[in-house]
């Protein structure tokens, strides 16, 4: 089967690689329909050092079981099914309280492991990992279904840890799919005004569809001072930050009401934490971290179905697997919000 490699930054290739086989009783082997390239495949894209073995790549997926492990329960042969971005046996302490992603025996794909950018996976603990979809395929779903993967299900845990009241005012850093996933959260959990960071006009004007009822392209200091003109002077009770960049970490302390919260959810590209005695003094609380999406998925999951939502529009752009390379390409270069995978031919 044909599968993508990153051997370094900006070196993204197709390749032949051994189909996966069950190695597990409680592995499934599904034939990916759909994947995507994520915005944290970037960082990697961007600075990867170069290597002899490529790696493989992608992590958000969805297809149909092929073939099942004989310890495999509540999943058949046919599901459509959705995979997190972890994977989980759905049995432990952590993935029965809902952070699969602490997952005692959890994994990762990608690596030397199957990823999604690939026309089949092998999957780990295939029944605490996989969701299956009731509705069976259904095409035109396939984008919000394999948001939920990633992306939705990670803007939806910006503001579940932020814990939005109803008729909170919020702010959102960034204007990735993450954020625009962060801004059909914030409007789902009843905030009543969304104010959405971002300088990319097609990205915000879709977040404005989203429900963002204000928007500030300026960046920094400008940038949060616009958040408090439009707050009179406070700044808001929630910020949702889905950069992950350490600026979008002292944006988020400076447009943050005193006594409000910062959830972040975008994977820091930093290690120390910029909040401080000022910090302090405000009573900031810093919640966030990677998120649990297996936990969300069925949560969202009737939302897509019934469309209440619609997070899939975040992919303006479809390609095969030969065209992944381009379509890391027009992410890195911001000529595409996210990429659709078909690895099927
Ligand atoms: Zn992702
Ligand atoms: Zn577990």
């Amino acid at each position: 089967m044909q599968a993508a490699l990153m051997y370094g930054a900006g070196d993204v290739r197709i390749e032949t690689v051994a189909q996966p086989v069950i190695q597990e009783p409680t592995d499934a082997i599904v034939r990916i329909t759909a994947a995507c390239i994520c915005g944290s495949d970037l960082w990697p894209y961007g600075s990867k050092p170069a290597t002899a073995e490529g790696a493989r790549m992608g992590h958000e997926f969805v297809g149909i079981v092929e073939e099942l492990g004989t310890a495999v329960t509540g999943l058949s042969v046919g599901d459509f099914v959705i995979a997190p971005f972890v994977t989980s046996c759905g049995v432990c302490d952590f993935c029965r309280e809902g952070l699969q992603t602490s997952c005692r025996v959890g994994g990762r794909w990608g690596g030397t492991h199957d990823g999604g950018q690939g026309q089949f996976a092998r999957v780990p603990h295939a029944s605490g990992t996989l969701v299956r979809v009731p509705a069976g395929f259904d095409e035109t779903l396939i984008p919000s279904l394999l948001s939920l993967s990633d992306v939705m299900s990670t803007g939806y845990h910006a503001a579940k840890k932020a814990g939005i009241r109803p008729g909170q005012a919020v702010t959102v850093i960034g204007d990735g799919a993450v954020g625009l996933s962060a801004v059909i959260a914030a409007k789902l959990m009843g905030a009543s005004r969304i104010i959405l960071m971002g300088r990319h006009k097609s990205r915000t004007d879709l977040g404005r569809e989203f429900g963002a009822t204000d928007v500030v392209a300026e960046r920094g200091a400008e940038g949060a001072a616009k958040v408090r003109e439009l707050t009179d002077g406070d700044g808001t009770p929630v910020v949702l930050e889905a950069v992950g960049l350490k600026d979008a970490l002292v944006t988020a302390a400076a447009v943050v009401r005193d006594g409000g919260v910062i959830s972040r959810v975008g994977a820091p590209q930093f290690a120390d934490v910029p909040l401080g005695f000022p910090e302090f003094l405000r009573n900031i609380t810093l919640t966030g971290g990677v998120a649990p999406a297996r936990a969300y998925i069925e949560e969202l999951l009737p939302l897509v179905l019934d469309g209440t939502i619609n997070p899939g529009r975040v992919f303006d752009r479809t390609t095969d697997l030969a065209g992944v390379p381009d379509g890391y390409q027009a992410m890195a270069g911001r000529q595409a919000l996210k990429v659709l995978v078909k690895p099927q031919p």
